[in-house]
């Protein structure tokens, strides 16, 4: 046992208590002085004023963040930072200390003596993660003493797994975190190089919710109560990934990091302390099905939708793009399901949508549209495309996809999206184990 990694499975059951425990089993604390600068970061992914969204698996709770500060008092820390840098989509998208507020840091960091850093505005390094690629990082946590890396436990659409090594691209300013998405660079290949240059002292997997098929409040959370904890960020995120169902060795950005400092995936080498992990997991999916013509997601043909073809996202898709690709099968969905447009008798006007960084217009269609400056630019001269709509932009604003649609005939329902992120937002509703409270300082 004794060169084995150790990492603590814990039940969540009460304030504080539980997470002492996992700390405490694991040895947490063991580097930690009471001199130590600390920064926690969590998961406090964005904010969207039009709409709410369910916290649930999204955000980090604000219950486990707030024990940490406690936990940290309790051991004589004076110095602590709470840090996040948001994913800005738009200029007017609220900006990380909004953020934070809105889920209560507001409160800990006045009733215990913390700040609160928006690690978007603070000064930044820029470093070369691997040639090609350099990324600006928040001098705050390359400069600090005890990085505590506190992520909620995912499934990514992308990445597979949203776990601690995920969570720390947060660190990296807006630019960085789309150049990530990049459409020569493997995106889990950069996820792995940027624990090299942050390595947390301490990982910290918040599962009270974990949500599958995220990393959006379209995935589906589902109440775990788990709390993971280890000095060693890959022993953590190996049983954060075992814990979902999921296979470590096909988690590429695990295996990029195991690679390089040839070290394990096997949890069989893990010093499992706690909960038994056989009992307490559960399988949840990562993945969005998509048809076999990779014209668009399965729905669309459970629904019968036939002349728009929206090939299935990538890698190089970033979150800023994400959305409004989001918004355009919302939209497709909405005329199919209002006046039956785009079915086999009235099919759409054989256009296709591109996204990302490196799709390329296939053959046959009349029209495509492209999303974003990133698109248009690698598509560029493609002799496939007969009409051209470019959506510019960075990301494009929606009411420039609603114009391409229309140019294409689309007869879209105006608040198809709005109605479409209402149900979202009432899908925990009267259900008693997504508890709200977790979301707020005590
Ligand atoms: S155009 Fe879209 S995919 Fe490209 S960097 Fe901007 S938001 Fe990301």
């Amino acid at each position: 046992m004794e060169n084995k990694k150790k990492v603590a499975i814990v039940k969540y059951k009460k304030p504080t208590g539980s997470l002492r425990e996992a700390i405490e089993l694991s040895d947490g604390f063991s580097d930690l002085k009471l001199s130590d600068a600390v920064i926690i970061k969590p998961n406090a992914l964005t904010w969207d004023n039009d709409h709410y969204l369910p916290p649930y698996g999204f955000f980090t709770t604000t219950r486990m963040v707030e024990d940490m500060v406690i936990l940290l008092k309790e051991f004589g820390v004076t110095n602590i930072s709470i840090a996040e840098g948001a994913v800005k989509i738009y200029d007017d998208t609220p900006d990380s200390e909004f953020v934070m507020k809105k889920l209560g840091y507001e409160k800990i960091v006045k009733r215990y003596g913390a700040k609160l850093i928006d690690l978007n505005k603070s000064e930044s390094e820029k470093i070369e993660l691997t040639k090609g690629l350099d990324v600006s990082i928040a001098k705050d946590v390359l400069n600090i003493d005890f990085f505590i890396d506190l992520p909620v436990m995912k499934t990514h659409a992308q990445t597979k797994v949203s776990l601690g090594f995920k969570n720390l691209k947060g660190c990296l300013k807006t630019a960085s975190k789309r150049l990530c998405h990049h459409p020569e660079i493997d995106l889990d290949l950069a996820i792995s190089l940027i624990a090299e240059k942050i390595a947390p002292d301490l990982t910290v997997l918040d599962g009270i919710y974990i949500l599958e098929k995220g990393p959006m409040v379209t995935g589906k959370a589902h109440r775990s109560d788990l709390i993971v904890a280890s000095t060693d960020i890959l022993a953590a995120d190996v049983v954060g990934t075992t814990l979902m169902g999921l296979d470590p060795n096909e988690i590429a950005h695990l295996k990029y990091y195991a690679d390089r400092g040839e070290e394990s995936l096997d949890i069989q080498e893990i010093d499992l302390i706690g909960e038994d992990i056989d009992a307490v997991k559960k399988p949840i999916k990562w993945d969005w099905s998509w048809n076999e013509e990779n014209t668009g997601p399965t729905v669309f043909d459970r629904m019968g939708i036939k002349g728009a073809a929206v090939p299935k996202y990538d890698t190089t898709l970033c979150t800023g793009c994400s959305p409004v690709v989001n918004m355009a099968n919302i939209f497709l969905i909405s005329a199919k399901m209002q006046g039956g447009q785009g079915g086999e008798d009235n099919p759409f006007s054989n256009f296709e949508i591109l996204s990302g960084k490196k799709m390329l217009a296939r053959p046959g269609y009349d029209r495509t549209i492209l999303l974003g400056n990133c698109i248009i630019k690698a598509n560029k001269g493609n002799a496939n495309i007969k009409g051209a709509l470019a959506v510019k932009g960075c990301p494009p604003p929606v009411e420039e996809l609603k114009n391409a649609l229309k140019i294409c005939g689309v007869d879209f329902v105006e608040g198809a999206y709005d109605f479409y992120m209402g149900e979202i937002a009432k899908k925990y509703e009267g259900k008693e184990e997504f508890d709200e409270t977790h979301f707020n300082c005590s």
